[in-house]
């Protein structure tokens, strides 16, 4: 199954996709997780990418596409995948279709979650972890990107079809079950 999982920072995303890997033994692509790596790593394209990720900005296109298209290339993204801080634009949303022409998307699962319960979820980390990216000054920019960004691109998977909108508020186990319960329609 080749999924797009999709939500702001604080939504539950990440440990979502955590989850679904591990129920349908595909592997979880997080577009962040690859640039970090790349950065620890020191690769040129980490070299690169490093300054824009430690600002929170979004890196170059060309950039983010090239390391995605290396990765969906890996032999074991070949029975699916999900897929995470990808696409986080509209150009981005079109550059996936076309590396994806012969293996489309099965399904796009939005998580839902009120901006005030972001807010509240990210203070709370913060206090604990000291997260840059949970600062609430950063949150609350990412979070706008973030709503700026993403109807255009859930407007392109809805005339598709193939989105399923989950509400995120409440315990992990009980949103996970949500997503599987809307994967198995
Ligand atoms: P994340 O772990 O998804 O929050 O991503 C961390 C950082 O990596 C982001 O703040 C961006 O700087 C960069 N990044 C991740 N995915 C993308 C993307 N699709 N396009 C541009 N920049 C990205």
């Amino acid at each position: 199954m080749r999924l797009v999982i999709l939500g702001p920072n604080g939504s539950g995303k990440g440990t979502q996709a955590k989850l679904l890997k591990d129920e349908l033994g595909i592997p979880h692509i997080s577009t962040g997780e690859l640039l970090r790596a790349a950065a620890r790593d020191g690769t040129a394209l980490g070299r690169e990418a490093a300054p824009m990720v430690e600002s929170g900005g979004l890196v170059p296109d060309d950039l983010v596409l090239k390391m995605l298209d290396e990765r969906l290339a890996a032999p074991d993204a070949a029975q699916g995948f999900i897929l995470d801080g990808y696409p986080r634009t509209l150009s981005q949303a079109e550059a996936l279709d076309e590396l994806l022409t012969d293996r489309p998307l099965d399904r796009v699962i939005e998580l839902d979650v009120a901006d005030e319960v972001i807010l509240q979820r990210c203070a709370a980390r913060f206090a604990i972890e000291h997260r840059r990216d949970d600062d609430p000054e950063v949150v609350r920019s990412r979070l706008a990107l973030y709503r700026t960004n993403i109807p255009p691109i859930i407007a392109r998977y809805r005339q598709r079809g193939i989105v399923a909108t989950i509400d995120g508020t409440g315990e992990i186990e009980e949103i996970f079950q949500r997503i599987r319960a809307a994967l198995s329609k």
